[in-house]
């Protein structure tokens, strides 16, 4: 049947410390993220009940969008099949870090935990409720600290799944550089910077020079077909990293190390609290970061808060022309 609603209400979760939410969104400030279970046990799932939420949450969208999905750039009409199966899985169910960024949301809010979800994976597996055409990722803290991590590597590259991990990159996880050779997983390495010293202001740790070793070590030997799976990421801090110069020197980086993928994201409380008022020299930094990569022939991404500043971005222009029928015309197609 046709109707709005995105990929993760339909077959989505993302696993948290102590409960389970459809994504790892949150589409306003504080708002907080759609729940689907409040609570779960270490180790035990009860995936009956997730089925269940998530038809509740079909039907509601089948009417209006749910009040924590209203706006999201995820939501779209489409023939969604309404079985009762999981195919995004996002690991955010621990703590521990061994970078202590500035901007980190998750070792300030987050209690220390020692959940382990292997099992619980195992039988969504064995109940044959999991479809392998979907996205496993990582994030939290530091997935590779966490002791069920390679484990849970080798169950979904088992079942053929395109995993991601997003990693401070501080330390070398072998479990990663074999799946890059395989072509099953991808990393995410967030250095936000070029220089030791800007590293160490957003970091809070001094392991610039580990990181950019390991970003070489994960991308070397690659076959070309798999480069694009080290993603290098950017997330412009204003009074931080917001000048043409850090920014420079990251993008020789990247050509340097031949690193074939760029991700942009704008630090997340900044975003959330001028979304109608992004400074512009951030969107100057943005194309520029574009138009070195489609020069080079570079992947490209955004991440979610720069997603909302750009299409904020062309709202305002929008918001230029005084024919409304355009404007309402454009408009279906920013939805
Ligand atoms: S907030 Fe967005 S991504 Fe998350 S479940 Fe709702 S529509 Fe999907
Ligand atoms: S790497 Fe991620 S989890 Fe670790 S401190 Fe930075 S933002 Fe937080």
């Amino acid at each position: 049947m046709k109707y709005r609603s995105c990929h993760l209400i339909e077959h989505g979760i993302s696993i948290d410390i102590d409960s389970i939410k459809a994504c790892c969104l949150s589409r306003e400030f504080d708002k907080g993220r759609l729940p689907i279970i409040d609570k779960y046990e270490n180790n035990t799932i009860n995936w009956q009940e997730i089925f269940e939420t998530k038809k509740r949450h079909r039907k509601h969208q089948k009417v209006m969008d749910l009040s924590l999905c209203q706006g999201c750039y995820n939501l779209r009409e489409e023939d969604w099949d309404e079985e009762d199966y999981i195919s995004y899985i996002n690991f955010d169910h621990w703590s521990q870090c061994n970078s202590n960024c500035i901007y980190c949301c998750v070792q300030q809010t987050k209690p220390k935990t020692k959940n382990n979800v292997l099992k619980a994976m195992k039988e969504l597996i064995k109940l044959g409720k999991f479809k392998n055409n979907g996205e496993i990722t990582f994030q939290g803290g530091e997935p590779t600290l966490l002791k069920e991590f390679d484990d849970l590597i080798k169950l979904f590259t088992k079942q053929g799944s395109k995993i991601r991990v997003h990693s401070s990159g501080i330390l070398f996880n072998r479990a990663i550089r074999n799946g890059l050779k395989r072509g099953e997983v991808s990393v995410v390495i967030s250095p936000d910077s070029a220089t030791d010293e800007t590293y160490k202001i957003i970091k809070r740790v001094d392991k610039s020079k580990n990181v950019w070793k390991n970003i070489a070590h994960y991308r070397k030997g690659l076959k070309d077909n798999f480069a694009n799976l080290v993603k290098v990421k950017y997330i412009i801090i204003p009074g931080i990293n917001d000048n043409i110069e850090e920014v420079s020197i990251f993008l020789d980086k990247i050509k340097q190390l031949d690193i074939k993928s760029i991700i942009v994201d704008i630090e997340y409380t900044y975003a959330n609290q001028h979304i109608n008022n992004i400074s512009p020299h951030i969107y100057i930094l943005m194309d520029y970061i574009e138009n070195f990569a489609n020069k080079h022939d570079l992947n490209y991404e955004l991440y979610d808060s720069a997603k909302y500043a750009i299409q904020n971005r062309t709202l305002e222009k929008l918001n230029q022309f005084d024919n409304t029928f355009i404007k309402e015309e454009i408009a279906k197609y920013l939805k």
